[in-house]
């Protein structure tokens, strides 16, 4: 099937949500010559869309009404509840596919499947993991959950966003537990670094002077990664390289550090408090992989 000369409804998308991941997911749709309906709660945000060929929608039902295929990229749950769950735009999603890709947890994902189930909607659920500008193109990381066939079957549509789309599961909150998980990297290192900037800042070096050095702990990361997810599923927490003392150790210089600078060690605070608890439960021979372990118990 050619997206740019085939017009059933396999090649025709609607997108609701156009905030600047939604403008870029419709923009892609329309670039790839996919018929491409599109709606926003706030009027006017579809200009540039419309002049590139997008169909402006004057509602939600009317929108989903266009393709068999809906695309959602709101804020949250609470936004897109908001839209697909008012009685006539539910009406006109009878028997139509949503593919949600607002972000959200694990557990609104799959009450909003349970939704989708009662309401006769076929429902994916999805993340994107990468920034607006890698959408159409090949670096965009694309998740989704949710029925493998149903998947299957709108997969050409989703592949012209570009980039990787992987499907993670029948478990409608898989796509966005894993979203869950891999922000909860991005967030807790760019954190750390903005903490590191402002020590390193204290200390009359600047960000820039610091930054050449801060990617090469980056370039450290990715193997770090791969061994502690090894050790993590094999149950595996003898120290081999650098036990938690020493780890403790260092984390204490840190929080020294910033305080003696004024600075608040929450962040370094955190991880040190971790830390020596695994060591007064015994575990001081460990590697850091043994937090996730401690993390993970119940009770
Ligand atoms: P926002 O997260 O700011 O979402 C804006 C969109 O949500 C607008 O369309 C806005 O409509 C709509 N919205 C908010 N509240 C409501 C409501 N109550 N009812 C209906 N619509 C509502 O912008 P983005 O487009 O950047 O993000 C959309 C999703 O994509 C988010 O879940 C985000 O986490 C995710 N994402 C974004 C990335 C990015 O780089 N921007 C990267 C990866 C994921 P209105 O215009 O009317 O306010």
């Amino acid at each position: 099937m050619s997206a740019h000369t085939d017009r059933t409804p396999q090649s025709a998308v609607t997108v609701i949500g156009l905030g600047p991941m939604g403008r870029a997911l419709a923009g892609a749709f329309v670039d790839a010559g996919l018929t491409t309906t599109v709606w926003n709660r706030t009027p006017g945000r579809d200009r540039e869309l419309v002049a590139r060929g997008a169909v402006s929608a004057a509602s939600a039902e009317e929108a989903v009404l266009a393709s068999e295929l809906t695309v959602v990229c709101v804020v949250n749950y609470d936004a897109s509840d908001a839209v697909l769950r008012r009685p006539e735009v539910t009406a006109a999603l009878k028997g139509r596919t949503v593919v949600n890709l607002s972000a959200d947890t694990p557990g609104r994902a799959r009450d909003a499947g349970a939704w989708a189930g009662e309401h006769g909607v076929r429902y994916l659920d999805g993340a994107i993991m990468t920034p607006t500008t890698t959408i159409g193109t090949p670096h965009g990381v694309f998740l989704h959950s949710g029925p493998k066939e149903l998947y299957a079957e709108h997969k050409p549509v989703l592949d012209t966003l570009g980039g990787t789309h992987t499907h993670l599961g029948e478990d409608i909150g898989r796509a966005a537990a894993y979203d869950i998980a891999l922000l909860d990297i991005w967030w807790t290192a760019m954190t750390g670094y903005m903490h590191a900037l402002a020590l390193a800042r204290a200390e009359g070096i600047s960000a820039r002077e610091l930054a050449p050095f801060a990617k090469g702990i980056g370039e450290i990361l990715p193997p770090a990664f791969e061994e502690a997810a090894r050790d993590v599923d094999a149950g595996r927490y003898a120290a081999t390289v650098n036990p938690l003392t020493s780890a403790a150790s260092t984390m204490a210089h840190i929080v020294h550090t910033s305080e003696a600078h004024g600075i608040d060690a929450s962040v370094i605070r955190a991880a040190e408090g971790l830390t020596r608890r695994a060591i007064g439960l015994g575990h001081g021979g460990d590697e850091l992989a043994r937090l996730a372990e401690l993390l993970g118990r119940r009770g």
